[in-house]
C-alpha cells in the first residue's frame, strides 16, 4: 500500500504505435500507482514529453513517422532531460538494434514480449536513481554557489574575483582586448554603522551591491564583493571611457538609492567613490598591477572629495 502511494507521484511515457501495446502497458502500470500519459510516434512523444515532463519514458524502436531511436536522440538533447531515463521496448534483438538503443542514449533495453515481473522492477528502480541523481545535482550546484558568492550582498565573493579577473587577464592578452576593473567604496561607512547599526549597515551594503550588480548588465560583466563595503566590477573587453561611463552609472545609481547618511561629510545619502583602471595585457605580465592602478585610482577619487569616479591613465 505504501509503496502504491509513492509511485503514485510519478509519470511515465508510453510511446508506442500499437494500441494494444499501450493499453497493455497502461494497466500494468497504472496497478502500480504510475500516472500514464501516451504517444503513438516519436513526434507527438516529443510533445508530450515537453508538456508533460515524466518521470521515465518505455519507448518502441519500430514506429512509423519517426523511430524509437530518433526519438530518443531527440528526447535527450532537451535540456530537462538530462536525467529523465528512457527505456527502449522492441521485438527486435539484434545486436544492432541494440547498439543503435545505447547509442541514441537509451538507459536500457528491454524485448518483446515483455516479461512484467522484470520490467516492473527495473522501472521503480530507474526512477528512484534518476530522482537522487537528480537531487545530487541541485545539492552540488547549491554548494558550487556557496563556494562562490558571498553570503550578505549575493554578489560574487573574493574568491570568485581572484579566478575570474586571472581567467580574463589571459583571455584578453590572447585576444589583445582591453580589460578594465573598477574599484567602489562605500563612502563613509564607518560612520553609517556608527550612525545606524552594523545590521543598517548589512542591509546598506545588500542595496549597494544590487545598484552596483544592475549597472553592469552584459553577461562577461562580474561584480564582485572585495572586501567589507568595497566592490570590484571586472569588464572584459571594455576600454577606458566605456568603463568610466559604467562607473559613473555606479555611483549615480548608489546616490539613487537614497539611503539617507546623516554623518556623511559629502552628501546626506549614501555615497560610494570609484577608482578605474584599463589595461591590454601582455602574455605573461602581472595582473596585480592592475588592481594595484584601480586602487590608486579609487585613493585619489576618495582624497578630492568622494561621491566620484577616478579613472587612472596610463
Ligand atoms: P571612506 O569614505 O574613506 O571609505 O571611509 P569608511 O568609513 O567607509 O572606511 P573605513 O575603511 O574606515 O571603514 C569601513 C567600515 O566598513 C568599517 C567596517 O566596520 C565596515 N564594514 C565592513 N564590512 C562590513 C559588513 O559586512 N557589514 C557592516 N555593517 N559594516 C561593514
Ligand atoms: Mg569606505
Ligand atoms: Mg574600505
Amino acid at each position: 500500500m505504501n509503496n502504491t502511494i509513492q509511485a503514485n507521484q510519478h509519470l511515465v511515457l508510453i510511446v508506442d504505435d500499437e494500441r494494444l501495446n499501450r493499453i497493455r502497458l497502461r494497466l500494468l502500470l497504472e496497478k502500480e500507482g504510475y500516472q500514464i500519459v501516451e504517444a503513438d510516434n516519436g513526434k507527438e512523444a516529443l510533445i508530450v514529453f515537453q508538456e508533460s515532463h515524466p518521470d521515465l519514458v518505455l519507448l518502441d524502436a519500430m514506429m512509423p513517422e519517426m523511430d524509437g531511436f530518433d526519438c530518443c536522440a531527440q528526447l535527450l538533447s532537451l535540456d530537462f532531460s538530462k536525467y529523465i531515463p528512457v527505456l527502449m521496448i522492441t521485438g527486435l534483438e539484434d545486436r544492432q538494434s541494440v547498439d543503435r538503443a545505447f547509442a541514441a542514449g537509451a538507459i536500457d533495453y528491454v524485448t518483446k514480449p515483455i516479461y512484467w515481473p522484470v520490467l516492473r522492477q527495473r522501472i521503480k528502480r530507474l526512477i528512484e536513481q534518476s530522482q537522487l541523481q537528480q537531487k545530487q545535482e541541485i545539492i552540488a550546484q547549491e554548494l558550487q554557489q556557496l563556494v562562490i558568492i558571498d553570503e550578505l550582498t549575493q554578489v560574487a565573493n573574493r574568491r570568485k574575483f581572484e579566478e575570474y579577473f586571472a581567467q580574463e587577464w589571459r583571455r584578453m592578452a590572447r585576444e589583445q582586448m582591453p580589460l578594465s576593473l573598477i574599484l567602489c567604496d562605500v563612502d563613509f561607512f564607518k560612520s553609517y554603522n556608527d550612525t545606524y547599526g552594523h545590521r543598517a549597515g548589512d542591509r546598506c551594503l545588500q542595496k549597494v551591491a544590487q545598484a552596483i550588480q544592475d549597472c553592469a548588465r552584459r553577461s562577461i560583466d562580474l561584480v564582485a564583493r572585495y572586501g567589507g563595503e568595497e566592490f570590484a566590477v571586472i569588464l572584459p573587453n571594455t576600454n577606458a571611457e566605456g568603463a568610466n561611463q559604467v562607473a559613473q552609472a555606479i555611483c549615480f545609481a548608489v546616490k539613487m538609492l537614497a539611503i539617507p547618511h546623516r554623518s556623511s561629510q559629502v552628501s546626506s545619502h549614501v555615497t560610494v567613490s570609484a577608482g578605474v583602471a584599463t589595461i591590454i595585457p601582455h602574455p605573461g605580465s602581472d595582473f596585480e598591477q592592475t588592481i594595484l592602478a584601480a586602487d590608486r585610482a579609487l585613493y585619489q577619487a576618495k582624497s578630492i572629495g568622494r561621491d566620484r569616479v577616478f579613472t587612472e591613465t596610463s
